[in-house]
């Protein structure tokens, strides 16, 4: 399968990182006359390595393909611990995710206050771009800055689902909220923390316009509980 990279393309000349070109030499070990795919602006271009030093590529087609979902989603997480929250970004991107809003709920147990969204931010931005090269992707997902509850409104969407652990049970409201996607609409998913929502919070949701659903019988954590939710969704939306 040919490598995917993200790139620019300045004055009709195609730019890859410092990083990306030494992936391509030195971890795919790729030569003069490969070809390799360029992602610039939501377009696919099918790109050939001219020289390798200095590294020149030129353009040979565009490729037309299908990867991205019908729909915009934008996947609303409470923040987690370490490795759970890289886990999370890169397989919902995996699963064509639009957007990650990271949220301070009251039992998260990041705080605010000691979670240095700054010094994450180039290795989650990284993850990002990765996982939608991997994935084949045209977009690497937007990171949201951190909002906290009383923000909520500010995101914006046609068909907004708050799972909650105290409504688990059968998932006809999920499924029940899903039918309600039509063409065009912006789903969002809210999912709270390791120590789950307060009824407080999640009755401000509800005021915001959010369905409450239920993913099922077993309680599951939080990063479990965001990739079913996005699998789901993409299944659905990729249903014909
Ligand atoms: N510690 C809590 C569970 C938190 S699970 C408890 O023991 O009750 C983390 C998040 O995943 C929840 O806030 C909710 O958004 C989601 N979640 C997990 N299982 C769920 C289910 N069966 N139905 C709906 N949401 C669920």
């Amino acid at each position: 399968m040919r490598q995917r990279y993200f790139g620019a393309i300045v004055g009709g000349k195609i730019i890859l990182s410092t990083d990306d070109v030494n992936h391509c030499l030195r971890v795919m070990r790729m030569k003069k006359g490969d070809e390799i795919e360029v992602v610039y602006k939501n377009e696919v271009n099918l790109c050939r390595i001219e020289s390798t030093k200095p590294f020149n590529l030129s353009i040979v087609s565009k490729i037309n393909e299908k990867h991205e979902l019908a729909n915009k989603i934008i996947l609303i997480v409470a923040v987690l611990k370490g490795e759970k929250m890289d886990l999370v970004l890169q397989k919902a991107t995996e699963l064509g995710v639009d957007e990650i809003v990271l949220l301070i709920s009251k039992r998260t147990i990041q705080k605010l206050n000691n979670f240095r969204l700054d010094n994450k931010l180039e290795r989650y931005r990284k993850i990002l771009k990765e996982a939608a090269e991997q994935s084949k992707r045209v977009k690497i997902p937007n990171l949201h800055q951190l909002i906290t509850f009383d923000q909520l409104a500010k995101i914006k969407g046609d068909v907004k689902m708050i799972a909650y652990e105290e409504a688990s049970g059968n998932t006809a409201s999920f499924i029940k909220a899903i039918k309600q996607i039509n063409n065009g609409d912006t789903v969002v998913c809210l999912i709270g923390p390791e120590g789950g929502f307060e009824e407080e919070e999640v009755n401000t949701a509800i005021n915001s316009g959010y369905q409450v659903v239920s993913l099922g019988r077993r309680i599951l954590r939080a990063e479990t509980a965001s990739l079913y939710m996005m699998s789901v969704l993409a299944c659905y939306l990729e249903r014909k």
